[in-house]
């Protein structure tokens, strides 16, 4: 073995060592080379680095009515998401609304940094309770530590790569950990599991929020009938198996906490 490889072998095997282990808010083991307050404060510059042009731009917040809309929803939203996950009443939670009408787009970084696009809105008619699934869905992938985890794993191909290469760089400054953040939260899919899971927890904090279930069905039925290949949306949300299917059976689950909720 040439010493390059032994030191990556060495390098490997630490890495294992050191990297920590968490079980998230759905109650599975996450591998987390990355902690969560460092995804949080990395998404809190990604956020600012990300809205800035499209301010820049004259781009944000300019419906009044939307934006007051969304954050009703939203706010409702944070409250249930706080009693599921007491910490995240800590995170300083803000949601945008980016005029654009031609992006089908909703995210949520590490930390409650949310953005809505008003292509979502107005390109599926979106009713109040199927904005709070979309946020609610959103929220979810935050609660349930899913950018952290994205970190982590891009995080452990990147150093793994760079040792190999001699070339250990900037792998955990500031500003990677800050793009690391908004890639995996704005561009990269989410993995089936990490679908699933959000679509749960989301469904959850809606109706416990007072939003029907059944929009969790009908979102996803408008989000289809756009057509998957040229929604945004949906290349960071690919669609679980049988996620229609599946949300229909946690409907009757569901109801009395919307009922409680009314
Ligand atoms: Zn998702």
């Amino acid at each position: 073995m040439n010493t390059r490889l032994s030191r990556f072998v060495v390098f490997i095997t630490m890495l294992t060592l050191v990297s920590a282990c968490a079980t998230n808010v759905a109650g599975r083991r996450q591998v987390m080379l990355v902690s969560e307050s460092k995804a949080i404060s990395a998404s809190k510059q990604a956020y600012v680095n990300m809205l800035e042009p499209i301010s820049k731009a004259g781009k944000l917040d300019n419906d009044a009515a939307l934006l007051q809309r969304v954050n009703r929803i939203t706010n409702r939203l944070i409250e249930q998401a706080k009693k599921m996950r007491p910490e995240s009443a800590k995170w300083e939670w803000s949601v945008k609304v980016i005029d654009d009408p031609k992006t089908v787009n909703a995210w949520c970084m590490a930390g409650g940094k949310m953005a809505f696009y008003t292509g979502l809105i107005e390109k599926l008619h979106l009713t109040d309770d199927e904005i709070a699934q979309v946020m609610g869905h959103e929220i979810a992938h935050a609660l349930a530590n899913h950018t952290a985890e994205r970190m982590s794993v891009a995080m452990a191909s990147d150093l793994a790569v760079n040792l190999y290469n001699s070339t250990i760089g900037d792998a955990t400054g500031t500003s990677s950990l800050a793009a690391s953040a908004a890639e995996v939260a704005i561009k990269l899919p989410n993995s089936r599991q990490s679908e699933s899971e959000a679509d749960k927890i989301g469904i959850e904090l809606a109706a416990k929020a007072g939003y029907n279930p059944n929009a969790a069905v009908t979102l996803w039925q408008k989000m289809a009938s756009l057509g998957d290949s040229k929604l945004e949306f949906m290349s960071t949300h690919p669609s679980p198996k049988n996620r229609e299917a599946a949300l229909k059976r946690l409907i009757p689950k569901m109801m009395p906490y919307y009922q409680a909720a009314r």
